[in-house]
């Protein structure tokens, strides 16, 4: 069942004051279109009444797939977590302990992690091609390694007969790809095999590059 709340919002452009309806939990075995909703954005998305701004509403919610056996928290940077929440979300990671539980800190990283885990791929691989596939690029490119290893990567899809897994991340002002062939991901499966230190904190783990980074140092 979605857990629908009524919040009031501040118009980005003309500044009116609306009450919009925001999901507290997300059930998308229950409600498969709020899945497409989730994966293109648009449930966070309000149109302002007074002037027709599409606005973002940034707000904390809990997304799960029975079927995955996964959850996701969102919880944007900046909102306060009391700590009656915090532990009601340990009860729930004790309780679901056959699950993938997960936290994010804003939404583009909700819908990666759930694009990553529709296409049957870990996050935690995704995380290590991402930061292989850094390398390879500063490799190329040594003159542009800072920005390169401060782009934030996205899982954006897989496909093709060969299951090539494309990366997205912004650089000079524009969107780019990078195609990596589905053995690099082979590849990280096995580096992560052979260094079983690389493992996710207990209950809701944030798996980021910033996570990953603190194994390389
Ligand atoms: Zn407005």
């Amino acid at each position: 069942m979605a857990f629908i709340k009524e919040i009031q919002a501040r118009c980005s452009s003309c500044g009116e004051n609306h009450t919009i309806s925001t999901y507290g939990s997300i059930n998308v075995s229950e409600d498969p279109l709020l899945k497409e909703k989730v994966k293109d954005g648009s449930l966070f998305v309000w149109e302002c009444p007074h002037c027709g701004q599409l606005n973002l509403a940034k707000y904390t919610t809990l997304y799960h797939d029975p079927d995955g056996k996964l959850m996701v928290w969102l919880l944007p940077l900046g909102e306060s977590l009391d700590p009656g929440t915090e532990n009601g979300m340990a009860n729930i990671a004790e309780e679901l302990d056959d699950y993938t539980l997960r936290r994010v800190d804003d939404i583009g990283s909700l819908i990666e992690k759930v694009n990553i885990f529709d296409a049957g791929l870990d996050d935690i691989i995704i995380e290590m091609c991402k930061y292989v596939t850094k390398m390879e690029l500063v490799e190329k490119t040594p003159q542009k390694r800072a920005e390169i290893m401060a782009a934030p990567f996205k899982f954006y899809r897989m496909g093709g007969a060969d299951n090539e897994i494309t990366l997205s991340f912004p650089m000079d002002g524009n969107m780019h790809g990078v195609n990596i062939g589905f053995n690099v991901y082979e590849d990280c499966t096995g580096i992560l095999r052979r260094n079983p230190t690389i493992k996710p904190e207990s209950g809701f783990a944030r798996i980021d590059s910033a996570w990953l980074g603190k194994f390389f140092r």
